[in-house]
C-alpha cells in the first residue's frame, strides 16, 4: 500500500508518501508571506498553496523511490481549516486520483495531529489521552483506537497558540510570537507577575481572558514607565507562559482523574514549548504517567500525519467520491 498525502489547511503546503504504514518522506513548504501581516491572510495562503503544491508533490514522489503509477491512493485534508486553502489541496487530490484511477481518502486534520504519534516509535497504547495544542485548536482527546477518538474537552474561544501569539504581539514581538515567548521565558521568573487562571466548567478551556488581562496590565504599567516591557520582557514572557501552561495542566489532570487513563500524548505546534514539555515530564514522573512527545517536525502542520491517518483509513476501505467538498469546520 503506497499513499500520497496532501496537507493544505492553513499556511503549510505539504506532501508525504507512506509505504505499508511507514512514512518515507515529509516535504513541507512554509509560507513566509504572512509574517508582515502579523497573522495568516487567507487569500494569500490559497495563492501560495496554488504555487507550492505541485513542486512539493513532485519532490515527495521523486524522493520516495515510488513512481506515481505505483500509488494505491491519494489522501488530502478535508478540514478543519481555511476554506480557500483546503480547496487547493482537495481539487488537486481529486484530479490526481482521477487521472491515476485510484481511490481518494479524506482526512480530518485534528485526527491526523493525534495520529502523528504512530509515525515513529515509541507509540502510545490504547486508550490514551492526547492534548492537542495548536494555533487554531486546544483539545483533550480520548483515543480508543486509530480511528475511534472523542473530544472530551476543548477551548470555548481562543486556542492556546493564539493566546501565545496575541500576548506576544502586545509585547511588541513579531508573528508568530509563541516560540519567542518560549525563548525569552527561559531567562525570566514565572512568578514575577500573576495573571488570572480562567476556570471553565468540565474539561473545557478559555484562553481569551489572558489577552485582555495582559493588555490592561501593560497599559497601567506603561503609563508609569514607558520602558516597562523592555525592562521586564523575560519576566513577562515567563509569567504569561506559566499561566497558559497551568491552565492546560489543570484540565489534563482532571481528565486523567475522570478517565483513569495514564498514557498521555501531546500534539500540535504548541507542544514544541519547552516549558510545557518540562512541566509535563515532571508531572508524569510524579504521577506515574507515560508521556509521548512526537518529533517537532510532526507537531506542526505536515503531510506525514495525513499519510499516517490515510493508511488506517485505507486498511478499512474508507474511500470517498469525487463529489467530496472541504469543510472549514469539521468534527471527528
Ligand atoms: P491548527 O492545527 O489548529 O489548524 P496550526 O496548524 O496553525 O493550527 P500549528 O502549526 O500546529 O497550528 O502550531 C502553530 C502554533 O504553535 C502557533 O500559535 C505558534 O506560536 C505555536 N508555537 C510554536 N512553537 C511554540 C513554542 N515553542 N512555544 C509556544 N508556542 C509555540
Ligand atoms: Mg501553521
Ligand atoms: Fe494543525
Amino acid at each position: 500500500i503506497s499513499i500520497l498525502a496532501i496537507e493544505s489547511s492553513c499556511d503549510e503546503t505539504s506532501a508525504s508518501i507512506i509505504l505499508n504504514g511507514k512514512v518515507l518522506n515529509n516535504i513541507v513548504a512554509t509560507q513566509s508571506v504572512h509574517e508582515k501581516y502579523g497573522g495568516v491572510v487567507p487569500e494569500l495562503a490559497s495563492r501560495a498553496h496554488q504555487e507550492n503544491l505541485i513542486p512539493v508533490v513532485q519532490e515527495a514522489i521523486s524522493t520516495s523511490g515510488i513512481s506515481k503509477d505505483q500509488l494505491s491512493a491519494v489522501a488530502f485534508t478535508r478540514g478543519p481549516g481555511l476554506m480557500g486553502a483546503l480547496l487547493v489541496g482537495v481539487s488537486f487530490a481529486k484530479a490526481f486520483a482521477r487521472s491515476l484511477n485510484i481511490p481518494l481518502i479524506d482526512i480530518n486534520h485534528m485526527q491526523a495531529h493525534v495520529l502523528a504519534h504512530f509515525i515513529d516509535d515509541p507509540k502510545p497504547g490504547f486508550p490514551f489521552l492526547c492534548l492537542t495544542v495548536s494555533g487554531g485548536h486546544t483539545q483533550l482527546v480520548l483515543v480508543r483506537d486509530h480511528l475511534d477518538m472523542e473530544v472530551i474537552g476543548q477551548t470555548q474561544d481562543d486556542a492556546v497558540g493564539e493566546a501565545f501569539d496575541k500576548t506576544a504581539k502586545l509585547l511588541g514581538l513579531p508573528y508568530p510570537g509563541g516560540p519567542l515567548i518560549d525563548s525569552y521565558a527561559k531567562e525570566g521568573n514565572p512568578k514575577a507577575f500573576a495573571f488570572p487562571i480562567t476556570r471553565m466548567p468540565g474539561l473545557n478551556y478559555s484562553f481569551s481572558g489572558i489577552k485582555t488581562a495582559v493588555l490592561y496590565f501593560l497599559r497601567d504599567q506603561l503609563a508609569q514607565d514607558p520602558d516597562f516591557i523592555e525592562k521586564n520582557l523575560a519576566d513577562l514572557c515567563a509569567s504569561i507562559q506559566y499561566t497558559l501552561i497551568e491552565m492546560l495542566l489543570v484540565k489534563l489532570k482532571e481528565a486523567v482523574k475522570q478517565t483513569g487513563v495514564k498514557e498521555i500524548a501531546i500534539a500540535g505546534g504548541v507542544s514544541a514549548n519547552s516549558g510545557l514539555r518540562a512541566a509535563l515530564e515532571e508531572l508524569s514522573k510524579k504521577r506515574g504517567w507515560k508521556l509521548f512527545v512526537p518529533k517537532f517536525e510532526y507537531c506542526t502542520d505536515n503531510a506525514a500525519m495525513i499519510a499516517m491517518a490515510a493508511h488506517y483509513k485505507y486498511l478499512k476501505g474508507e474511500f470517498v467520491g469525487l463529489d467530496i467538498t472541504p469543510l472549514a469546520k469539521m468534527k471527528f
